[in-house]
C-alpha cells in the first residue's frame, strides 16, 4: 500500500488515486464535496431567507391584525354612537310631534272660541269659521309631520 498523499479532510495518509478515504470515508474527488457544500450553502441561505421572509410576513400580519382590531373597535363605538343618536332623534321627533299636536289643539280651541265670540259657527271638517254675514275665515292647520 503506497501512501503518496493525504486525505483532504482527516489528513491521514491514503492510497494514491483512492476515491474515498479509508479512515474517514469521505470522497476525495474535488467536485463532489464542492457541489455538496454548494448545495448545503444554497439550502442554508434559502432557509435563512425563508426565516427572514417569514418573520417580516409575521410582523406584517400582526400589524394588519392590530389595525383590523382597532378598526373593529372604532366601528363598534361609531355604531353604538349612531344607535344612541338614532334613539335620541326618535325621542326628539316624538316630543316635537306631541308639541305640535298640543299647539294645533290649543290653537283650534282658541279659534273656535273667537269664532263663537263673533257669533259665527265653526265648521270642524273644513276648519272654517262662518260669520253671520257669510264671510268665511279659514284656520290654516299645520300639516301633521
Ligand atoms: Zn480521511
Amino acid at each position: 500500500m503506497k501512501a503518496s498523499r493525504h486525505c483532504r479532510y482527516c489528513l491521514q495518509p491514503i492510497v494514491a488515486g483512492a476515491k474515498v478515504c479509508q479512515h474517514c470515508q469521505r470522497a476525495q474527488r474535488l467536485w463532489i464535496p464542492q457541489i455538496a457544500d454548494l448545495i448545503s450553502l444554497v439550502v442554508a441561505v434559502m432557509t435563512i431567507g425563508l426565516f427572514v421572509v417569514g418573520y417580516f410576513q409575521y410582523q406584517a400580519a400582526r400589524t394588519d391584525r392590530n389595525e383590523a382590531a382597532k378598526a373593529l373597535a372604532e366601528s363598534s363605538r361609531a355604531l353604538a354612537l349612531a344607535g344612541s343618536l338614532a334613539d335620541e332623534n326618535r325621542r326628539l321627533v316624538a316630543s316635537q310631534q306631541a308639541m305640535q299636536a298640543q299647539i294645533a289643539k290649543s290653537f283650534g280651541e282658541l279659534f273656535t272660541d273667537i269664532c263663537m265670540g263673533l257669533g259665527g259657527s265653526f265648521e270642524f271638517g273644513s276648519y272654517s269659521c262662518v260669520l253671520r254675514n257669510g264671510a268665511r275665515i279659514h284656520l290654516q292647520v299645520p300639516a301633521p309631520p
